[in-house]
């Protein structure tokens, strides 16, 4: 082997873990005949297709399942559910797999991302693009944040030209204490099922 290959490792107790999950029995109906790639929209920026991330959970490479963007790429948009075949409903299946990296401390970009996105929605009902893109920006570090800049200041400033991403935050909803009321009973079901 080459000093530069790295040697992957496989756990059998991740695959199990996986297995145990609300969705896992899901895991073990795949058939593998690829129909969810050729129907995921996010598929191009995903670093492995749907198919493949169910092949990497049976093969116990835990490491690029919970490492990956794939599972934070998701939308749950439910389209290649409607495709299988075997009826797998792979956006459940990334939930699970958000929750285990979040409890085993894979922390990423993605993972950043969601949180940052899920504080501000929890604020005021509505996202504001702007302190929403810094407030992700510095959980990146000042580097990587002014990597992220370069990169995306084009896409910042069409953003900028049709007022979308504005430098005050907007309006909240009308009743926020009814917004606090469901994402607490929301965290109160997820402790319960936990
Ligand atoms: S479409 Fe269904 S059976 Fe086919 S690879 Fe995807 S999850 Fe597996
Ligand atoms: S549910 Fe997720 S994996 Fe399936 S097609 Fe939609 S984005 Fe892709």
């Amino acid at each position: 082997m080459s000093g530069a290959e790295t040697v992957r490792k496989y756990d059998p107790e991740f695959t199990k873990k996986v297995y145990q999950m609300d969705n896992g029995k899901w895991v073990k109906m795949c058939m593998q005949c690829g129909i969810c790639p050729t129907t995921c929209t996010l598929r191009g920026i995903m670093d492995h297709s749907p198919r493949q991330i169910i092949q990497l959970i049976r093969a116990g490479d835990k490491e690029q399942v919970l490492q990956s963007n794939t599972i934070w790429m998701c939308t749950s948009c439910y389209t290649c559910s409607c495709r299988c075949p075997r009826g797998v409903p792979m956006m459940d299946i990334m939930h699970d797999l958000r929750h285990l990296a979040e409890e085993e401390g894979y922390i990423t970009n993605q993972s950043h991302m969601a949180q940052v996105y899920y504080n501000d929605v929890a604020k005021r009902g509505r996202i504001w693009e702007g302190g929403l893109t810094l407030k992700y920006s510095l959980k990146l570090g000042v580097g990587n944040a002014l990597k992220l800049a370069r990169e995306m200041q084009d896409v910042g400033m069409e953003m900028f030209k049709h007022k979308r991403l504005p430098i005050f935050p907007p309006k909240g909803v009308k009743n926020p204490a009814k917004l606090r009321a469901v994402l607490q009973k929301a965290a109160a079901l997820a402790k319960e099922e936990g």
